[in-house]
Order: C-alpha cells, then structure tokens, then sequence
C-alpha cells in the first residue's frame, strides 16, 4: 500500500521521544519529511542525528509549546524551511496528576496549558499552510479521557476536549477538504510511561496487574503500533476518513471485563 507521504512536511509535536519519536520515525521512513518540535533539545537532535545517518529528513525546533508564541514560530520556521505544511501531529502532552483533591485552581489551569491549548494553539497557526496543501491533523488523545483514572482532571479534561476538538475540526475543516482524527492509545511503554511507573512502590508489579488487564496478548502496546495507525489516518489511503476516534489499545477500554 503506497501511502503517499513522500516529501510530505509532517510536524509532530512532542516528536522527540516516546510515541511521538515513533511517528517520526515512521514519517521519514515513508519518505515524508519529520519535523520535530519538542522542548527536549537533547533527544531531539540525537533522533535527527540518527535518522539523518540513515539518509532520511528530518528538522528538529526546540519549542516549550506552553507558549502561543512558540507555537507560532515553529509553524513559521516550519514553513520558511520547507514552504508548506502537511500534516500537523498534535501528540505532546504529560499525565501530570493534577486531580481535585491533591490540585489547585492554577495547578489546573496550568495542566491544561500543558495538554491542551497547544493543541488548539498549534492548528490555529497551521490552518493557513494546512489549507493550502489540503492536509490533515491528527491528535493523541487518552483512555483516560473515556475511563477516567482518578486524580488526574487537568489531563483527562485536556485528552477529553482533544476527542471534541477532533470532531469539531472535522466539521469546521470540511469545506477546505481537511481530515482530523484521533489516536486513542491506553497503554503504551515510553519515557513518560516509564516514570509514570517508577511513581509506584512496586513498579514491577504494577506493570505485570497492567498488562494481566490488556486483553490482546496481554500485553502493552507498542510506540510503532500508534505510529503505524496515525499513518494510515494521515496518508492519502484514509481520504475518506475524518472525525474519528480511533482506539489502539489491546482491546482495553471496550472488551467484556469477564475477559480480564
Ligand atoms: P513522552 O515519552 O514523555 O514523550 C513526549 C515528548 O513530548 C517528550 O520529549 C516531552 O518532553 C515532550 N513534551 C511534552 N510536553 C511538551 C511541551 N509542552 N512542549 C514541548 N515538548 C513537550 O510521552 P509519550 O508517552 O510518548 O506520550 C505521547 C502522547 O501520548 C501524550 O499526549 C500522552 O498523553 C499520550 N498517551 C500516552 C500513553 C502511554 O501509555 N504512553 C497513553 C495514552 C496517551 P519532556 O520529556 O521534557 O516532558
């Protein structure tokens, strides 16, 4: 199957490391161009580094996407280096525990700047290169935003306004022939996952409960498998394919408890 991203001008926000570093991967090894934006300027070179060896593209912006105005020059740097953007990966974001009980009024404002209004942020600035080049978005969201996880409400409120935005550009988008989707993962080993972990006081433990509860093989998915699914949402083979939610997950959020 061709996906047809071939020099296609892919930015992934929070490319760096994790899931996003997945989708860059992923993106130069179709031939498109990643563009990595990420406040880990560190990983972020070193994974440019690796992939440039390889002989594949990609561009690195230190950006802490907090900041409107950050948000804003990465699309621009975006833009003047390549001239056009294609696809915008709205995938940053950080469990950060802020719930009603342990958070304050500013402790969730803040964690909602940290998960969600970049992404509103980041689309806004987009909009014009995405409707020039008819490209697509595409978001990470979060079971925790369908299941809920207990002291967290600045993220779950942040990955719950991602599924309404996803739709909600779908349907603002149409006349310009812009697609916006939505990767839901539950369970996926990374950097941020991995700390997540070490917050407990048997990490080994808690992760064999975890995966006794992933229905598919019992087991966490992997970055590669959210990557390969985005793909196929931001590749010309989903182009009829807008407003939806798409669960990579073992079968975690919808299959019979009975089985686990
Ligand atoms: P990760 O391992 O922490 O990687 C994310 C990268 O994004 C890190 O380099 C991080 O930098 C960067 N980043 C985060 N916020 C940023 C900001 N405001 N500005 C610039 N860079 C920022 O995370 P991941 O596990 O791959 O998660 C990726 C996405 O998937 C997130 O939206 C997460 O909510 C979602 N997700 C993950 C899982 C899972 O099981 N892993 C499950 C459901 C949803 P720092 O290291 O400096 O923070």
């Amino acid at each position: 199957m061709d996906l047809q991203l071939k020099h296609k001008v892919v930015l992934i926000t929070g490319g760096a490391k994790g899931i996003g570093a997945a989708i860059a991967r992923a993106v130069a090894a179709e031939g498109g161009i990643a563009v990595i934006v990420d406040r880990d300027a560190d990983a972020a070179n070193k994974l440019r580094d690796e992939m440039k060896s390889e002989g594949k593209a990609c561009k690195t912006i230190h950006a802490d996407l907090s900041s409107p105005e950050e948000c804003s020059s990465a699309v621009e740097q975006t833009i003047r280096e390549f001239g056009d953007l294609d696809v915008l990966v709205n995938n940053a974001g950080i469990n950060d525990k802020i719930g009603l009980e342990n958070g304050t009024p500013e402790k969730f404002e803040a964690s909602l700047k940290r998960n969600l209004f970049h992404c509103y942020n980041m689309a806004h600035y987009a909009l014009h290169a995405l409707k020039k080049s008819r490209g697509c978005i595409a978001n990470i969201a979060s079971k925790v935003a369908m299941t809920g996880q207990g002291g967290t409400s600045g993220y779950a409120s942040a990955k719950g306004a991602i599924l309404a935005l996803t739709r909600e550009w779908a349907v603002e988008l149409l006349p310009y022939g812009i697609r916006v989707n939505s990767v839901v993962p539950a369970e996926v080993m990374t950097p941020l996952y991995r700390q997540w972990l070490g917050s407990f006081p048997n990490p080994e433990q808690k992760l064999q409960e975890i995966v006794a509860k992933i229905p598919l093989g019992n087991r966490m998915t992997l970055p590669e498998e959210i990557a390969a699914t985005v793909l196929f949402l931001i590749s010309a083979q989903a182009s009829h394919i807008t407003g939806q939610h798409i669960f990579v997950d073992g079968g975690y959020v919808h299959l019979d408890r009975a089985l686990t």
